[in-house]
């Protein structure tokens, strides 16, 4: 197999007008610096013409490769059947729409190979996007600073670089590319940098993501934190609330108990009925819910016990 230094992986639904122009702008970098390359255009079911310009393109140029889904199946399917193939040193993904500069290249390029970052995420600090996105997507990058502890401005940036060792251990799913840096780290790659990146207005085209992505964004960030924390071991999760509530539920109805006891023993004038008192409902939904969390960590186990990829560590190196 030959050795490739760049692997750049392109997802793009229909952008036909976008892509002779992007693919000639990226041969025209790399053969500058003179890198051996491979550009990874994967159509997520496209249906205007772009299959037909990918085909096209590739007859005049040998580097490109071309990947053509049945169906819309969403970017990060799109990236993650790319990283499946890639076979350069460094992987770079980038948005078809030129909304990204394939002049960034040679720097990431560097700053995997020499400055020895795992993965280096492009930030677009002066973005051309509307406000209705850059404002809700400031506040989704800092929820997703908060809970993965990584320092990165702008995680959905399309332009990243990655060693190769990254996209190959690493599984991106669902609508998860939004948070590869999240995934990266908690796979145990945790070198990861950032570099300002230039930005542009989209040229052709409209954007693919709709009002959804924002809602969409916020439950995968929940349930990546989730999953990244309890996926090997859910009844430390569930148990812990079950617990918890189960305790609670169990010290106020012995409370109950006891004070009706103390003041039947005690013949004291009040006396309150545990069924009548408010904190009796409490109690038994308190033991109720704590119940039902066991029950749902006891599932949990046995499902993760069942998954066939409950062993799967991933191996920095062997000799
Ligand atoms: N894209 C894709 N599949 C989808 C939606 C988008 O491959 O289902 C591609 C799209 O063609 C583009 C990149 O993902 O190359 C980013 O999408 P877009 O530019 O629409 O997003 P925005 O820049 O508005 O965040
Ligand atoms: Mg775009």
């Amino acid at each position: 197999m030959q050795h490739l230094d760049i692997s750049i992986v392109v997802p793009l639904l229909n952008e036909e007008e976008s892509l002779p122009e992007l693919v000639s702008w990226i041969s025209k970098v790399m053969t500058e610096k003179g890198y051996l390359y491979e550009v990874i255009l994967v159509d997520d079911g496209s249906t205007d013409r772009s299959w037909e310009v990918i085909k096209e393109i590739q007859k005049e140029n040998l580097y490109v490769k071309g990947i053509s889904f049945l169906r819309n199946y969403g970017k990060s399917a799109a990236l993650h059947s790319g990283f499946q193939v890639v076979q350069g040193d460094v992987v770079i993904t980038m948005d078809a729409d030129l909304q990204d500069s394939p002049d960034e290249i040679p720097d990431l390029y560097r700053m995997i190979m020499e400055e020895n970052y795992d993965l280096v995420s492009g930030w677009k600090k002066k973005r051309y996007d509307p406000i209705t996105k850059t404002v809700p997507t400031k506040i989704f990058n800092a929820a997703t600073r908060k809970m993965s502890g990584i320092e990165l401005h702008d995680f959905n940036c399309g332009l990243k670089a990655y060693k190769r060792d990254v996209v190959k251990n690493i599984e991106v799913y669902g609508e998860m590319h939004r948070y590869i840096p999240v995934i990266a780290k908690w796979v145990g790659f945790k070198n990861i940098g950032e570099k300002v990146v230039q930005h542009r207005a989209r040229q052709y085209g409209v954007t693919k993501f709709g009002l959804s992505r924002f809602m969409n964004g916020f439950l995968d960030l929940l349930s990546i934190s989730f999953v990244s924390r309890f996926k090997k071991k859910p009844m430390h999760f569930f148990g812990t609330f079950g617990v918890l509530s189960f305790i609670v539920g169990f010290g106020f109805m012995a409370y109950l108990i006891l004070d009706k006891m103390y003041r039947s023993y005690m013949m004291l004038p009040i006396q309150r009925e545990v069924v009548e008192q408010p904190l009796f409902f409490l109690a038994i939904t308190a033991i109720i819910i704590g119940t039902q969390l066991f029950l749902a960590g006891f599932l949990a186990e046995l499902i993760a016990l069942n998954t066939p990829n409950r062993n799967d560590y991933k191996v920095k190196d062997r000799i």
